[in-house]
């Protein structure tokens, strides 16, 4: 992807065609990185290791949950998960948490664990256990967690489009109208936005595709 010289961009594919455009959107979403050295997470990825409550909690509701947070997302998480379920919070070995935040965790019912994990028990994608390096195993059904989150793509980067670090990873910095702070670009979806969710990612892509016919037909 690069400009063309004349305010507009060209597109190469992988078939070695080459596309024009007056305007870009970039919706090439997010990919998810997982934490190292715990088997069974990433097979389980969706069906029972899930990243967000407001998206798969009912189906979960009631059962036994775990959250894994790693920096810099807050411990805090675990008092949502909480509203779905009986909730243990693994620290995974990292014992950080300060004397404040772990009286509310506990006051909203939160077991924590500070032990690292070895790896997810269960038959096939389901979950039925947290396996830690000690040999105990906690009974969980669903493992909430937020992984680390890099662009579905190096092209924003590539056409020099600014980011922000978002709770879980880098986010290409949009204004009111979707366009990024490359004149002609505009970006929607996940790969913009901090909060996940395909509800959200489609009407940013509305409010995006109806700026670019705007600015196209009006100037900008
Ligand atoms: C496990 C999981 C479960 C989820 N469950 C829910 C749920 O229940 N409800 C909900 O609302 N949301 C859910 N979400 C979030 C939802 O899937 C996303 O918010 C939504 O898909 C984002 O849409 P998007 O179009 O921005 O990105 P994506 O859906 O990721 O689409 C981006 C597309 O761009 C393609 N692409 C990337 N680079 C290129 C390139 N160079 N050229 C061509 N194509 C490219 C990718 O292959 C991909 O197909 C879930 C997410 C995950 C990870």
């Amino acid at each position: 992807m690069q400009a063309d010289g004349v305010g507009g961009f060209v597109a190469s594919l992988d078939d070695d065609r080459q596309l024009s455009a007056g305007k870009l959107l970039l919706a090439f979403g997010v990919q998810d990185g997982f934490p190292d050295g715990i088997a069974g997470v990433r097979e389980r990825w969706g069906t029972s290791v899930l990243h967000c409550p407001y998206c798969h909690g009912y189906e979960f509701g009631g059962r036994r949950l775990g959250v894994l947070v790693e920096a810099p997302h807050p411990p805090e998480h675990a008092m949502l998960i909480a509203e779905w379920g009986p909730t243990t919070l693994f620290l995974n070995g990292n014992n950080t948490v300060e004397d404040e935040v772990r009286g509310k965790l506990q006051a909203r019912g939160v077991t924590i664990e500070p032990g690292r994990i070895a790896a997810l028990e269960g038959p096939a994608k389901d979950l039925s256990g947290v396996r830690l390096e000690d040999g105990r195993i906690v009974p969980v059904e669903a493992l909430f967690m937020v992984p680390r989150t890099r662009p579905g793509s190096p092209i924003a980067e590539q056409l020099g489009c600014a980011f922000d670090e978002g709770h879980a990873g880098p986010v290409i910095r949009i204004d009111a109208m979707k366009m990024t702070t490359v004149p002609g670009v505009y970006a929607a979806g996940d790969a913009a936005m901090q909060m996940h969710n395909a509800t959200l990612a489609s009407a940013d892509g509305v409010m995006a595709g109806t700026s670019m016919h705007r600015a196209m037909v009006f100037g900008a």
